[in-house]
């Protein structure tokens, strides 16, 4: 039984998120044929010898001709130009979407560009790593995680569900929301978190005291998964700030008054205060668990070293 679902997939850009779909697509029979393309040479050249996709070409404009299926993945803040280069060669009714962090900024970006005949469906799927390139891919990347659709005012509704089959083929679950609440819980579940792990890693930069081997050696104890958070590409979260402003600053403004609120209860010796609010955080890790979005085992899964 064919499991074919589009008879042309083309992937504009060709990093992380990209290359983990060209895998995931194969591995589910999802589309006659995978198209990609990539702003650089050197991009190109590795996913052509790594055998990504079917067919690689020079420019986006080329490689959304007659695909039924044009998914943007590259960073936010590149949509806008991308959607302006391939708007003229999208095929007659294709499906246009895209895999940006941050959603209300990216529509405003590519919206006003398309052709009424496209379907505009913007996505973001829930799973990434520290890596980059179109080596870092995996097809297993999106398997049991989430990708959230934002369909727009006026999308086709059977292009919406195609697009979730689709993802669904990829491993993913899929969930619809409104572009707005996509960019708060966002916020909350990734930009932030990041953010604050940048922080705590530039915090241990600049402290003299402590020294490079010392940080290094004495990682485990919880700055090890900052620093991994911290690794994720500046270019991809430079971009997620300022596509996503007032959500993150909503949510740093609360942040901030925790974290005045834990540092009074420290100051004060307030330990039933402190005591509370780490029981109640150690509930939502449990949830995270059992929702399986994570795994219990030991040292998070890691394999220990040798
Ligand atoms: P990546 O591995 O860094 O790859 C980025 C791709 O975009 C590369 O193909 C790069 O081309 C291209 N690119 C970079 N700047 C560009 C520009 N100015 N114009 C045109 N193309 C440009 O990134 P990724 O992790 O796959 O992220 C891609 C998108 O997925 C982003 O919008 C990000 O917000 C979203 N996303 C990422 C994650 C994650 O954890 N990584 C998770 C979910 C969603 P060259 O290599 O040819 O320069």
């Amino acid at each position: 039984m064919s499991t074919q679902i589009y008879n042309r997939v083309a992937l504009i850009g060709l990093g992380l998120i990209a290359s983990s779909m060209a895998h995931a697509t194969r591995r589910a029979g999802l589309a006659g044929e995978i198209v990609g393309t990539s702003r650089s040479a050197e991009t190109r050249e590795i996913a052509q010898e790594i055998g990504l996709c079917d067919r690689i070409v020079d420019t986006a404009a080329e490689a959304v001709e007659g695909a039924d299926l044009v998914i943007l993945c590259v960073p936010v803040g590149a949509m806008e130009a991308v959607a302006k280069e391939i708007a003229p060669h999208l095929a007659e009714g294709a499906t246009v979407s895209d895999v940006g962090s941050v959603k209300k900024a990216v529509i405003a970006a590519i919206a006003p560009h398309l052709p009424p005949h496209a379907q505009f469906i913007p996505g973001h799927p829930l799973a990434g790593t520290e890596h980059s390139g179109p080596r870092s891919g995996f097809a297993e990347l999106f398997d049991n995680r989430w990708t959230i659709l934002t369909p727009v005012e006026g999308a086709d509704p059977q292009a919406t569900e195609k697009l979730r089959s689709y993802w669904e083929g990829l491993g993913a679950n899929v969930d619809e929301m409104e572009p707005d609440h996509h960019d708060l819980v966002l916020a909350v579940t990734s930009h932030c978190p990041h953010l604050i792990a940048y922080t705590m890693v530039g915090v241990a930069d600049d402290l003299r005291r402590v020294t490079d081997s010392e940080v290094i050696k004495y990682s485990a104890a919880g700055f090890r998964d900052f620093t991994r958070i911290a690794a994720s590409d500046p270019t991809m979260w430079r971009d997620v700030f300022l596509n996503n402003k007032e959500a993150t600053l909503e949510i740093l403004g609360r942040f901030t008054e925790e974290l005045f609120a834990l540092q009074r209860a420290i100051r004060t010796g307030d330990g039933d205060e402190l005591f509370d609010y780490f029981t109640r955080t150690r509930a939502i890790r449990r949830g995270i668990i059992e929702a399986g979005q994570d795994t219990d085992a030991p040292n998070f899964g890691r394999m220990s070293k040798k």
